[in-house]
């Protein structure tokens, strides 16, 4: 009886541990805010952040690996009085960083590092947050997934089909595998949870 129990505990044991290998989507989930004078729903952010997954999951061009990554909401769309709902100056951009959650949803970015005039998305590189202005619909998911990159430490890439590239465009879907290990980083993970067999 001992040694069947051992047994099982020891089968058991390998094939959690195959599945947690095996199911290699890591989860990032993001709390997601608004100023109040700018609008964004649940529904819109949950299509963003599937959007974003989408982007960063499917292989388009020969070095675009298949990034098992999968953005969630966390908890509802909340919003945010902290200033004019436009970013134009460093301290405006601090300020709305500074706050808490993890993507912040304004009407205007003028400040990114310096005066840009209507650029839409702005992160610090490393960071723990970012701010963007809403866009183009199926060019947001690209824009939210680029930003988080930046605040997981990865920098500009002159290419236009990468995520990276520092001008948005339909055809910027790639990330290289040194840029998806970025992206999984700290991500969490769940059994029986796959992703077409990609083991990256
Ligand atoms: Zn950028």
């Amino acid at each position: 009886m001992k040694v069947r129990e051992s047994r099982w505990t020891r089968w058991f044991l390998l094939s959690a541990t195959a599945i947690v290998m095996l199911g290699c989507t890591r989860f990032q989930e993001l709390t997601v805010r608004r100023h109040i004078t700018s609008s964004l729903t649940d529904a819109e952010a949950n299509a963003i952040l599937l959007n974003a997954t989408t982007v960063l999951k499917t292989a388009t061009v020969p070095g675009d690996v298949a990034c098992c990554v999968e953005f969630e909401r966390d908890g509802p769309v909340t919003t945010f009085t902290t200033g004019t709902g436009s970013i134009n100056s460093g301290a405006d951009f601090s300020a709305v960083i500074a706050l808490p959650g993890y993507v912040k949803v304004v009407n205007a970015i003028n400040w990114c590092g310096g005066l840009i005039p209507g650029i839409i998305g702005c992160a610090p590189v490393p960071g723990n947050s970012f701010v963007v202005v809403r866009f183009t619909p199926i060019l947001e998911g690209i824009l939210w997934a680029h930003e988080y990159g930046h605040t997981k430490g990865l920098g500009h890439r002159n290419d236009t089909t990468a995520v990276m590239n520092p001008f948005i465009g339909i055809t910027g879907m790639g990330v290289n595998s040194a840029e998806c290990s970025a992206f999984l980083a700290g991500g969490s993970q769940r059994l029986f949870r796959f992703c077409g067999g990609q083991t990256n």
